[in-house]
């Protein structure tokens, strides 16, 4: 029997509703057992923990990455498995950071939630939670079938890394534009096997530090040169992360590049993502994205933007080093980077 540990967080899953308002309370596994008795069905040793309060995952900090990170590494050779039942809102970051925190990882960790409560008629956390227990239970020949950080939602196995939320309605909430799906849920669990992240590390390994020393810039046509002025002459950030247009490009006026190329020499870092969802960024194809590499914009490539955020917030964590965070930024590292 594989034995599997469930990490509840918070989050719309955990919710009850009471007369007046919707409360979070504590996972309680007897409890939930009861709402899914078809959980004792697996052939699954279950265990869990709970946060000791639960959090709407708006409220989510890199402090309770850093927790759920520890449980797991606390529990890393007991079970063989984990799932974090969390809210859907910041669950894409949440699966970035740990992504990135967790190294050499060969277990699998499933993060799932739902868009309704467990106890109401036409929830859809009964069967996130079921299909996301028996992922993680799965091994060939005592080898874990998964062995990444993965978000399971709605019928589908997407890589942490490289999902979004998108919809704030749909049961499918999730997407992964920019990677195939890992497993799909039918009448069987089919997986993409050729597309499951495997590690070279051997040793399994946790990074907690962070550093949220990290501003984000959406540009827009007119964006104001003062607005821009106040982001990139302050202090406070070590590095920027620049949505722009389609594959890159961004305004061409010379006070904005200007501004951009002293916050890079000053030793900071800008990684160019897109603002579009699919496909990712080309500097150098126009002359607009073209004068961005010539000042030492980083190409975030086709990462999601959570990526982008948490890998940039694990690697300033990490190291001083602009040279070696720089690397680490247009490397793939987890699988959330299509090396072309
Ligand atoms: N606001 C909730 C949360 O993210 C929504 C959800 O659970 O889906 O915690």
């Amino acid at each position: 029997m594989t034995s599997i540990l469930i990490i509840y967080t918070g989050g719309t899953i955990g919710m009850v509703e009471s007369e007046d308002r919707r409360t979070l309370v504590p996972f309680d596994l007897e409890h939930v057992l009861v709402q899914v008795p078809e959980l004792n069905k697996l052939e699954v040793n279950l265990r869990s923990v709970s946060f000791p309060e639960p959090i709407d995952s708006s409220d989510m900090h890199p402090k309770h990455w850093v927790k759920m990170a520890e449980i797991i590494e606390e529990h890393y050779h007991e079970v063989d498995g984990f799932v974090i039942l969390h809210g859907s809102d910041t669950l894409a970051y949440t699966a970035s950071a740990l992504s990135f925190m967790l190294k050499g990882l060969h277990k699998p960790v499933i993060i799932t939630g739902s868009q309704l409560p467990i106890g109401m008629i036409r929830t859809d956390a009964r069967e996130n939670l079921i299909t996301a227990v028996e992922i993680a239970s799965l091994q060939t020949g005592g080898i874990p079938q998964v062995q990444e950080v993965a978000v399971y939602f709605e019928s589908k196995l997407y890589r942490g890394n490289r999902t979004s939320k998108f919809s704030t309605e749909a049961f499918e909430a999730f997407d992964s534009p920019n990677y195939p799906v890992l497993a799909e849920a039918g009448v069987h669990l089919n997986f993409n096997h050729e597309d499951l992240y495997r590690t070279t590390e051997p040793e399994f390994s946790v990074h907690k530090g962070y550093s949220n020393k990290v501003l984000v810039v959406t540009l827009f046509p007119g964006i104001s040169e003062r607005v821009m002025e106040a982001i990139l002459l302050q202090e406070e950030s070590r590095a920027v992360i620049l949505r722009t247009f389609g594959s890159g490009n961004a305004p061409t006026d010379p006070r904005f590049l200007t501004l951009l190329k002293a916050y890079i020499e000053r030793g900071n870092i800008v990684l160019n993502v897109s603002q579009c969802q699919k496909g990712g960024i080309e500097q150098g194809r126009y002359a607009t994205s073209r004068r961005l590499q010539e000042m030492g914009v980083l190409s975030g490539g086709d990462m999601t933007f959570e990526a982008a955020v948490t890998k940039t917030m694990i690697l300033l964590g990490l190291s001083q080093d602009v040279h070696w965070i720089s690397d680490q930024l247009v490397t793939n590292i987890r699988g959330e980077l299509s090396v072309n």
